[in-house]
């Protein structure tokens, strides 16, 4: 069997050396867990809820063992890492609290000859091909509703965020998930491949638009379901009728550089009206360079170390490319000289749409700021992407707001916020953003099927 390095984005030191998934692994992990589908299925569904139930209590128990794990694999800080994991916890607590309502039968019509009724299905075996970036939100949002929905799991975590994979399992073990309904498999690209040569009955989908547009292409010969949750190119508009430009551009500067802009919701451009434009670029520049880099280990701090190392060359190239074309680079973008892939974040002003910064998505610390004249101006250059995930604004003026944001073709808007997701609102991308969604009742009745029952006595 071969095996492949988890690595330190911190130290670049090796953490560990996993056995790699192959072929005939996850050929007898499929064969496991199809023989446990079934039986798990007739589980009643409130035993399935109630290990789900033991899963978040233990999550809760062990978060500081657990968020120094996902810490040291993606280089996360470790505030951050417990947050993500309460995080987790908080959309854990709307499926065990909402599941029953919408999974339960339902009856149409109750009089006549003709009785009907919709019962909820689980589809059988499904693919979790997950990102690294939060592994547990991302992760909870497809593997709980489905075991919750009878369904068997076969989770695929980054091959960056392995450990916490392997966390997940065992937790989900001790929580009395059998092993013959969940399995992990580890791995690469390659491996992930694998998954789609086998007959799942649906593929969940967390990553890129690249990765994405391989899976969907791959799984539509299978007709089944096939869910993609891709990256992002969000754009956050300043009006000039902000109260508090400072607490504006901090809240911005948030959305930028939270999880240092490895977020598929991260704020990737903005868009100032002319009339606050200098204000708020002194602002969020001067918090922009008050940030603390450093060990993510440490209390504090506020950016870590990017996970790959292929993405400090990637934006550094979009920095590059930006300043090439006109862009002034009036804080950071470069890497500190020392081990770990620390970048200092970027701001960038008088860019323009010609430039990669401000139409590829970024995920990372760089941020392009253009001044517009106006809302007409804004709304189009918000609406020039080929993504469409979220879309933010702030303004006092809530008429304004509403009108800016219901022209947006985004799965999500914000208003005076940005950067957040809601488990009580459905999750989903549109265009190069993704299929589907995950998350509210809408992410509970996707891992399972309706049936329509005709009934005459
Ligand atoms: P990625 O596409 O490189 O990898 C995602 C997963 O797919 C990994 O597990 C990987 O091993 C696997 N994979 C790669 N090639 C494959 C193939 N040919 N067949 C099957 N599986 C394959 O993405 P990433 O770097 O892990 O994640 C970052 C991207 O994810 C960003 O674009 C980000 O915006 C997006 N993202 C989106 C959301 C969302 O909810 N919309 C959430 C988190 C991340």
């Amino acid at each position: 069997m071969s095996t492949f390095n988890v690595i330190n984005p911190a130290t670049e030191e090796v953490l560990a050396t996993l056995d790699e998934d192959n072929q005939q692994t996850i050929q007898e992990k499929y064969n496991l867990v199809k023989k446990g589908q079934s039986a798990w299925a007739e589980v009643p569904l409130t035993e399935r809820i109630n290990c789900i139930r033991r899963f978040d209590q233990a999550l809760g128990e062990q978060i500081e063992k657990l968020a120094g794990t996902l810490s040291d694999e993606v280089g996360k800080p470790i505030q951050q890492a417990r947050n993500e994991i309460n995080g987790a916890r908080g959309r854990i607590a709307f499926f065990l609290n909402n599941s029953e309502k919408w999974l339960q039968d339902e009856w149409m019509v109750l009089d006549g000859a003709t009785k009907e009724r919709i019962s909820y299905e689980p589809l059988g075996i499904i693919a979790n091909i997950s990102a690294w970036n939060y592994p547990y939100l991302v992760g909870v949002n497809v593997f709980i509703p489905a075991l919750i929905g009878g369904n068997a799991v076969l989770y695929k975590p980054s091959e960056f965020s392995s450990l916490t994979g392997l966390a997940i399992r065992d937790l989900l073990y001790q929580s009395g998930i059998p092993e013959n309904v969940f399995q992990v498999v580890l791995g690469g690209g390659l491996v992930g491949s694998y998954l789609l040569d086998l007959p799942l009955n649906g593929y969940y989908f967390t990553g890129s638009n690249r990765t994405g547009k391989i899976i969907a292409s791959k799984v539509a010969e299978k007709m089944v379901p096939c869910q993609l949750e891709l990256g992002g190119k969000d754009p956050l508009y300043v009006t000039d009728e902000v109260a508090d430009i400072n607490q504006v551009a901090g809240a911005a500067l948030e959305g930028v550089v939270y999880n240092n802009g490895q977020s598929c919701c991260a704020v990737e451009r903005i868009y100032v009206h002319e009339k606050v434009y200098d204000d708020f670029l002194k602002s969020f520049t001067e918090q922009a360079k008050a940030l603390k880099i450093g060990n993510p280990k440490e209390e504090g701090i506020d950016i870590g170390p990017l996970t790959r190392k292929e993405q400090l060359a990637f934006i550094l190239d979009q920095i590059q490319d930006a300043q090439n074309k006109g862009a002034e680079l009036i804080a950071g973008g470069y890497r500190l000289q020392q081990p770990g892939y620390y970048m200092v974040p970027a701001v960038l002003s008088n860019v323009n749409h010609n430039m990669s910064v401000m139409k590829e998505e970024s995920f990372g610390p760089v941020i392009g700021i253009q001044k517009v004249s106006n809302d007409s101006e804004a709304i189009d250059l918000m609406k020039d992407t080929s993504y469409g995930l979220t879309a933010a604004v702030y303004t006092s003026n809530e008429e304004r707001a509403e009108k800016i944001l219901r022209q947006m073709n985004t799965g999500t808007v914000y208003w005076n916020c940005c950067d957040r997701v809601s488990a009580n609102l459905p999750w989903s991308g549109r265009k190069d953003s993704g299929l589907g969604s995950t998350l509210s009742y809408s992410g509970i009745r996707a891992f399972v099927q309706p049936k329509a029952w005709h009934l005459r006595k």
